[in-house]
């Protein structure tokens, strides 16, 4: 009986008794990259707790299977993911290594993002070594256009209201929040970006191909002769002609590509290496998905 106990052992048994309550619950959700951190947080808000695995300013294809990602997902109510294969190198073994059966694959736990988008650049043929280390299931690198942020923000907001329905209202307007904001800054980014339509880039990677499609860019070649590939003098020697040929303006890096690599392809042909952020974290200032894209478009549009 509640009257036979200390009035500090009663405050312990009622703290208890709210700490278990529903309506205090938060979901524990585990992203692999940060800009799937930031469109959860956006629409998760106040009841969601976010931690993510792979830095915004490392390559997302290479990930430590670090003994502490491991018990992050332990204790995850929720893992989402970019798929296609971008995380398959690392968190298929983490996922096992942390033995929590809420997250594994085909659960209700676990959320493979790339089921929002439409994907571009799927190959076709036969896919083997001699291809490089190709993206199998087409380009993975869609959140780089911001209406694949969106449709991948609906579809968190639709798994969260399945795994915590309680707090469904709370997710509904939140995304909302998110809907309103997002259609205000594509307008800007469009308007900002409009005068670069039909300009020729040439990318490190495939990573800002989904980008140069939503705003005309002309992505006319890569640092890398073949994806995962390092470059060689030669496809560089290349590359500065297609350059020139194209009038190509930048040659962009991302941060944890080694510009110099990007160096000689602008000097033999008047382009200028830019370093873009590719994730949220990737650059200071690319603080939260918005600010991602604030980020790239100002740097495109200053040319610095
Ligand atoms: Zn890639």
């Amino acid at each position: 009986m509640l009257s036979n106990i200390s009035p500090a052992r009663a405050l312990l048994v009622l703290a208890g008794l709210f700490a278990s309550a529903p309506a205090f619950a938060t979901v524990n959700v585990v992203t692999t990259t940060q800009d799937l951190a930031a469109l959860t947080q956006a629409v998760g808000g106040s009841n969601v707790k976010v931690s993510w695995i792979a830095r915004g300013d490392l390559d997302p294809h290479f990930v430590d299977a670090k003994p502490s990602y491991m018990l992050k997902l332990a204790s995850a109510d929720l893992v989402v993911c970019v798929g296609m294969e971008l995380e398959v190198g690392w968190l298929p073994p983490l996922l096992s290594g942390a033995g929590n059966p809420k997250v594994q694959s085909g659960t209700s736990g676990y959320l493979e993002a790339s089921q929002a988008i439409t994907p571009i650049e799927v190959p076709d043929g036969t896919i083997d070594r001699s291809r490089g280390d190709i993206h199998p299931a087409g380009n993975p690198h869609y959140w780089l256009d911001p209406e694949n942020g969106r449709k991948v923000a609906h579809l968190i907001e639709a798994r969260l209201e399945q795994v915590d329905p309680q707090n469904a209202a709370s997710y509904k307007s939140n995304l909302a929040t998110f809907d309103a904001t997002m259609t205000t800054k594509e307008a800007a980014w469009a308007s900002a970006l409009a005068p670069m339509k039909g300009s020729a880039i040439i990318g490190y990677h495939s990573t800002f191909d989904y980008l140069a499609k939503a705003y005309g860019l002309n992505v006319v070649g890569f640092v890398e002769p073949k994806p995962g590939i390092p470059p060689t003098p030669q496809h560089t020697l290349d590359l500065v002609a297609l350059a020139k040929a194209n009038s190509v303006k930048y040659v962009i890096v991302e941060p944890f590509h080694n510009a110099a690599d990007a160096g000689p392809i602008a000097s033999g042909s008047g382009a200028k290496v830019l370093t873009l952020p590719s994730s949220v974290g990737g650059l200071t200032g690319a603080d939260d998905y918005f600010k991602l894209f604030d980020t790239i478009v100002r740097i495109l549009t200053t040319g610095a």
